[in-house]
C-alpha cells in the first residue's frame, strides 16, 4: 500500500502559515511579474477564479472585489516543503518527495498505516501549518488518484481499522480539476478506463458534476 500526502492549496496554505490575517479570506497567488493566477484557496475557487486566470484581465470584475492576492515567493514554498517532509520522516519510515507539494508515503510492512495517516495530517497543519489531504491504494497511481478526490472530500479518506481500498465512489463539483491534477502522471489508458469508465464520466453534464469510479481490479 502506499499513501500520498498533498497542502491543499499549498502556495496559499504557505502564505496563510505566516499571515493569519489571510485566514478564510479568498486568497490567490500569482506567477512570476504577478501574471497568473496559480494557486487559489476555496474561497477564490468559489468566486470564479480559474487556474492560470491573468490577474489583469479578471481583477476588476466585481466579483473580485474581495480577492487577496501574494506574489509568489518560492523560497518560502521550498522551505515550508522541507518542513513538511521532515514531519512525515518521523512518522514513516519512507518518504518519496514527488513534487513540491506532495510526497509519497511507502506503507509496505506497516500494520498501522491508516492510524499513522491520520497523526501524519495532523502533525502536519500543526508543526508546517499545512493542511493536507492523503491518499491511499495498493499502487502509487491510485494513491494518487484518492488523494485529488480525498482533496475536495476529506470524509473519504480511510478511517483507522479499514483493511483495504479497492473503491471508491464519489461526486466531485469540479472533475476537470480532478483530471488536471492528474495530468501528467503515468496512468495506463487500461488504468484510466478502469478508473473513470466511460459512462461514469459526467464531464459534459450540465452543472459540472461528475461521477468518479475508481476501483483497483489487479492483485
Ligand atoms: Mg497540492
Amino acid at each position: 500500500m502506499f499513501g500520498l500526502i498533498d497542502g491543499n492549496s499549498f502556495y496559499c496554505s504557505c502564505e496563510r502559515a505566516f499571515d493569519p490575517k489571510l485566514r478564510n479570506k479568498p486568497l490567490i497567488v500569482l506567477s512570476n511579474n504577478d501574471g497568473c493566477a496559480i494557486a487559489r484557496t476555496p474561497e477564490a475557487k468559489k468566486l470564479g477564479v480559474k487556474m492560470g486566470a491573468p490577474w489583469h484581465l479578471i481583477k476588476d470584475k466585481p466579483e473580485m472585489k474581495t480577492v487577496v492576492w501574494r506574489s509568489s515567493n518560492y523560497e518560502l514554498y521550498g522551505d515550508m516543503s522541507r518542513r513538511m517532509y521532515q514531519v512525515l520522516e518521523d512518522i514513516f519510515p519512507a518518504v518519496e518527495p514527488y513534487s513540491i507539494d506532495e510526497m509519497f508515503l511507502d506503507f509496505r510492512g506497516l500494520t498501522d498505516a491508516y492510524a499513522r495517516s491520520h497523526v501524519a495530517r495532523d502533525q502536519v497543519r500543526k508543526i508546517a501549518k499545512i493542511p493536507t489531504c492523503v491518499g491511499i491504494g495498493h499502487t502509487k497511481t491510485i494513491a494518487k488518484l484518492a488523494n485529488a478526490i480525498a482533496k475536495d472530500e476529506p470524509k473519504f479518506l480511510p478511517k483507522p481499522g479499514e483493511k483495504h481500498v479497492t473503491a471508491l465512489f464519489i461526486e466531485v463539483d469540479d472533475f476537470e480539476d480532478v483530471l488536471e491534477r492528474l495530468k501528467g502522471y503515468p496512468i495506463t489508458m487500461e488504468e484510466r478506463t478502469t478508473f473513470y469508465g466511460t459512462r461514469e464520466i459526467g464531464v459534459n453534464e450540465p452543472g459540472g458534476h461528475a461521477v468518479v469510479f475508481a476501483k483497483h481490479t489487479g492483485a
